[in-house]
């Protein structure tokens, strides 16, 4: 067998790796150390009460001759795809047809899997930091060239930065493909309504693809900040965008999300839409009826009553580590709209340095930056997932060590 060459030399996953072997080192040397942990993505807060009983009710269901499911409609059950038209999309002036929504079992997953709609010599660009699997994806699948000195030498790299105001600049050259995360993981930045028109006029002049990435929409504070690329004049000709219930109403361990591909998305004269559908028809099953009755209870009245007490609860926490931060002098960037904080760190002490005088000094982990990509070096992302008491505890020792 010929096997993935582009897959076996893949870089290995180091960033989560390096900092469990890290921590686990300290902690094995120092057993009394109470650690505090700002640097994981994983939300904490339980399930709301509404989407924990429509769970248990779809499970019934499960288990009487009436109510039983078997596979269901490939691309999800109508409930659902009414339920996030009429809740996310109508209210911010978007109208979408429920054949342009696909349920899946993850952004992750989604956003992994959807390089397949491109071609083997598709040209990418990043925003640089990154969530991985953007380029990872396209790595497994060789569009990406050599890894080399930490940098892929056919991708190209939109630094975002404090210089620059986390906003990235165009690729200088053509790609056709952009990636695009807001609001940002790593950074937790934003993008105003003009600064994404600019990047879906240049899509459309380039005849180029935006994959949009709103994971964390949830978390937007101000009405003004776009919620999802389609808010954008001539979104829906050049972007697919992935949503997720995991960071917005808690489903990490639950597993539901969505993809959004317009019928007027086509490139060289085949739709995207039907591309994906057939992907998604061949390859994935569905998300089981019970998940998707639960996500869909995220959209009642006490479903967003509940579910928004636990946004609310995360952006204190991002507050506290925010204001906490900058008030002794720090410059942080995000926290605002977005559970992420990004840090500079202290002197442009190289990331992982700071992380371990973090470690070392204040039993604080976090993240550093440069594990997101080239443009992270000298920034340090905190996560507010943790509780308030041991949040405020984090920056207290934070400060203490700086
Ligand atoms: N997209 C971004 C930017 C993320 O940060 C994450 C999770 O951390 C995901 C997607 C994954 O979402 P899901 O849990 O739906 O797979």
């Amino acid at each position: 067998m010929k096997i993935n060459t582009n897959l076996a030399t893949l870089p290995a996953g180091y960033l989560f790796a390096e900092i469990a072997n890290r921590v686990k080192a300290y902690s094995a040397q120092h057993p009394e150390a109470d650690i505090l942990r700002l640097g994981i993505g994983d939300v904490t807060r339980p399930l709301t009460p509404a989407v924990v009983e429509a769970l248990k009710k779809a499970a019934d269901e499960m288990g009487t001759p009436e109510g039983f499911h078997g596979y269901g409609p490939d691309f999800g059950y109508d409930f659902l795809i009414d339920a996030i038209i009429a809740g996310d999309y109508i209210p911010r002036g978007v109208e979408m047809g429920r054949d342009e929504v696909f349920i899946s079992d993850g952004a992750k997953s989604d956003v992994g899997n959807l390089q397949e709609l491109f071609g083997p010599d598709a040209t990418i660009a990043v925003t640089d930091p990154v969530y991985p699997v953007y380029v990872d994806s396209n790595a497994m699948a060789g569009r990406l060239g050599q890894y080399v000195n930490g940098q892929w030498t056919k991708l190209t790299y939109l630094p975002c930065n404090a210089e620059n105001g986390f906003v990235p600049p165009l690729p200088e050259k053509r790609v056709d493909v952009v990636y695009l995360c807001y609001p940002n993981n790593p950074t937790g930045t934003v993008l105003t309504k003009d600064q994404l028109q600019v990047f879906v006029d240049w899509a459309l002049q380039n005849d180029a693809l935006i994959v949009y990435d709103a994971a964390y929409k949830a978390f937007i504070t101000d009405p003004a900040i776009p919620h999802s690329i389609y808010e954008i004049p001539g979104a829906r000709k050049c972007a697919m965008e992935c949503c997720s219930f995991s960071k917005t109403a808690g489903f990490t361990g639950t597993r539901c999300a969505y993809t959004i591909v317009p019928k007027e998305l086509s490139f060289g004269g085949a739709s995207l839409n039907k591309m994906w559908g057939r992907r998604q028809a061949t390859k994935f099953n569905g998300v089981s009826y019970p998940i998707q009755r639960a996500a869909a209870a995220v959209y009642s009245p006490e479903g967003q009553r509940q579910n928004q007490e636990n946004i609310a609860y995360y952006q204190e926490n991002a507050r506290i580590i925010r204001e906490g931060l900058s008030q002794a002098g720090v410059l942080v960037f995000g926290g605002i709209h977005s559970p992420y904080i990004w840090m500079k760190t202290p002197n442009d002490m190289p990331s992982w340095d700071f992380f371990d005088l973090l470690l070392n000094r204040a039993h604080v982990v976090g993240t550093p930056g440069e594990g997101f990509g080239p443009a992270g070096e000298g920034y340090f992302r905190l996560t507010a997932f943790n509780t308030h008491e041991k949040t405020r505890e984090a920056v207290a020792r934070i400060l203490n060590v700086l």
